[in-house]
């Protein structure tokens, strides 16, 4: 029997885990998934969003930058075609054009190697061979003076700044030689003021060999110095041998002089002169980029004049190589990657339109956006990745779908408990309905057997004794009573199911009820040893009840006072009269009633569980119709018990009830 409950309650479990499963958890899990994929598609979108907009936000820059790029150049090459020597200070217009250089025969031309096409002296013209004769007196006939004459004659026919510049510093030589200090700073301080761009045929300023001259020869070190830093400030590109010399010419100062003013500007120029050497060092190595363009527009078959901007070392230089039209030269224009992009962005007011700032890089991990087009080896980087700051999605917030989610959920799970709530309540009620089937059964089987027992006992006159037989011809009466007693309440109940239970009214004596109660109790109570006390106070007057249920209600209760008083044999019943109220209480001391309990033993087919109460028979019936009982007589049923001490139940009833 045990076993077979216990089975049953692990069904019962398991069809209420698989409904609540079913109504909740798969529900739920579907949205889950189903929302989990929408916010996943949603991010895929908006990174792809952001990509997107990334993308063409480069391309916008890009496209600025060529458009600058092409107009700078359109700009320089018509420059150029007006005047070709212009080719050595063109950058100087534009702050973030580094260099433009003139590529001949697939060579790079350095700035410098530009003024070999300038005209130096020759002893092919009248300059030249004055000065070949002057350098004849100065050095093999060591005549002085013959030597200034011819030098100040060939001053005349020179034709450029340059071929002035250059017999100017023999003369200076001389007049030094001559011992006339007063003229020979003269001269050299006109030389010292020539501008930069007079320079030997290596590309060195000849302002620059005065300045060496006077930094022996005088302690005049101011002009020398601004006429340094002058130079360093115009000329980009000094060869390398300048560079030295102006080294050279600072640290002949350096030892000179003590002023820290002079000190802290001879350190800057030191340091200018690093930085141009370190320049210096890209320019030449762009004579490698040079080749390898060449060769690969040779390999590529390349139009003569496609156009494309390239990234030359790590900061990059934005390279670009153009075939000039009138000769087979080619020109070579870089630009500061850099100083170019922001000035595009800040002319083009891009910056505003996307989020942090960009940067060129050439890394080769690909990292950052190509910004295609035109351009080659390098790409944009922008400072902020975050992707909502890109992809401005009209898609609600992902948040949202969590809330929907979980809005969802709380709403099916409040369903699926009420669901599981109700269903507890079914099963509970059918177990219930199956154990009273049991209970009836086994409380029909109980009388039954006793009263066929004593009723074949007496037929076949086991007992000759009168008394004998009128005692067993009572347990039979009793029996019987018990089992009708039975059957009234299944029948009441289920009358009370169905809703057409009835009762008569009729004007009844309390007290009577009691008795009869009494009388009807008193051969079961005296079988089993009980004592039952009744105490009635008189001057109760009657009430309009239906007495046979009033008494079923009471004799109900004796039963159950009877069944539950475990060792205790005292029991009472008792009517007594409270204000307006009338009372019947049964009081036992029998095992009591667990708080928790006290108001679910008056529902249906409910029994208290536990071994002692488990020992006793019963269909979990009897309250539950003594309870209807009282309301249809417009009053109550209470309980007031403690487990151990036993209970008193008292039936109020109205005086004036119908
Ligand atoms: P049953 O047929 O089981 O007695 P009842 O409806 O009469 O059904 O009572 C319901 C439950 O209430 C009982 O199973 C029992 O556990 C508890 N009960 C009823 N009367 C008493 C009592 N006088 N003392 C202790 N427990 C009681």
């Amino acid at each position: 029997m045990h076993s077979l409950s216990s089975s049953r309650l692990k069904r019962n479990l398991r069809k209420r885990v698989i409904l609540f499963g079913l109504s909740v958890l798969l529900p739920a899990l579907v949205l889950l998934v189903f929302i989990v994929r929408m916010n996943r598609q949603d991010i895929e979108l908006r990174k792809k969003r952001s990509t997107e907009a990334r993308q063409q936000k480069a391309e916008e820059i890009g496209r600025h930058l060529a458009d600058r790029l092409e107009k700078t150049e359109k700009i320089l090459l018509q420059e150029l075609a007006l005047d070709p020597a212009s080719i050595r200070t063109a950058y100087r217009t534009y702050p973030e054009l580094i260099f433009v250089g003139r590529i001949v025969k697939e060579e790079l031309l350095m700035p410098w190697e530009e003024s070999k096409a300038q005209k130096m002296p020759s002893d092919r013209d009248l300059s030249g061979e004055l000065i070949l004769q002057a350098q004849q007196a100065e050095f093999a006939e060591n005549d002085l003076k013959l030597a200034m004459n011819l030098l100040n004659r060939s001053l005349s026919p020179a034709t450029s700044s340059s071929q002035k510049c250059f017999i100017q510093l023999q003369l200076g030589r001389v007049l030094s030689k001559l011992g006339d200090e007063e003229a020979t700073l003269r001269l050299y301080g006109d030389i010292l003021g020539q501008s930069g761009d007079l320079t030997d045929e290596y590309g060195i300023p000849f302002s620059l060999f005065a300045a060496d001259r006077l930094s022996v020869l005088s302690s005049e070190t101011e002009s020398i110095l601004d006429r340094l830093e002058a130079l360093m400030e115009e000329n980009r590109w000094l060869p390398s041998k300048a560079l030295f010399l102006i080294q050279d010419i600072t640290s002949q100062v350096h030892d000179r002089s003590q002023d820290s003013f002079l000190l802290e500007r001879l350190k800057n120029l030191r340091q200018s002169i690093e930085n141009a050497l370190e320049d210096l060092e890209s320019l030449e190595s762009l004579k490698g980029f040079v080749s390898s363009w060449m060769l690969r527009r040779l390999s590529l078959g390349r139009a003569r004049n496609s156009l494309t901007w390239e990234s030359h070392r790590d900061i990059p230089w934005i390279v670009g190589i153009r075939d000039l039209i009138e000769d087979q030269s080619q020109i070579l224009l870089a630009f500061h990657g850099p100083h170019v992009l922001s000035a595009v962005i800040e002319e083009a007011g891009l910056a505003e339109t996307f989020p942090g700032s960009s940067r060129i890089t050439v890394s080769p991990n690909g990292e950052g956006i190509p910004p295609g087009g035109m351009f080659v080896g390098f790409r944009f980087q922008f400072d902020v990745t975050e992707v909502s700051a890109w992809s401005k999605s009209s898609l609600p917030f992902p948040l949202l779908y969590w809330l929907i989610l979980i809005i969802v959920i709380g709403f099916t799970a409040f369903g699926g408990y009420l669901l599981w709530r109700d269903i507890s309540r079914e099963l509970a009620i059918a177990e219930m309905r199956s154990d009273f089937a049991a209970s009836v059964s086994h409380e029909l089987k109980t009388p039954l057997t006793s009263i066929r027992m004593f009723a074949e006992a007496l037929t076949m006159g086991v007992q000759k004794r009168p008394e004998a037989q009128k005692e067993y011809l009572r347990t039979i009466i009793s029996e019987s009573e018990r089992l009708s007693r039975l059957l009234n309440n299944v029948l009441d109940f289920s009358k009370i199911e169905q809703g057409t239970r009835t009762y008569s009214f009729v004007t009844t004596s309390l007290e009577e009820v009691i008795q009869a109660a009494e009388e009807a109790m008193a051969f079961p109570m005296n079988q089993k040893g009980f004592n039952l006390q009744v105490e009635v106070e008189t001057g109760i007057p009657p009430i309009l009840a239906d007495r046979d249920a009033l008494e079923q209600a009471v004799l109900n209760l004796l039963h159950n006072a009877m069944k539950y008083s475990g060792e205790s044999r005292e029991i009472i019943l008792r009517l007594r009269r409270n204000g307006n109220m009338v009372s019947i209480d049964v009081i036992d001391h029998g095992i009591g009633i667990l708080e928790e309990n006290k108001d679910r033993i008056f529902g249906r087919f409910f029994r208290v569980s536990g071994t002692e109460n488990q020992k006793v028979p019963g269909t979990g019936l009897g309250l539950t119709i003594v309870s209807h009982i009282a309301k249809s007589h417009g009053g109550k049923i209470e309980v007031f018990s403690h487990p151990g001490e036993g209970s008193t139940f008292s039936i109020i009833l109205p005086m004036e009830a119908k």
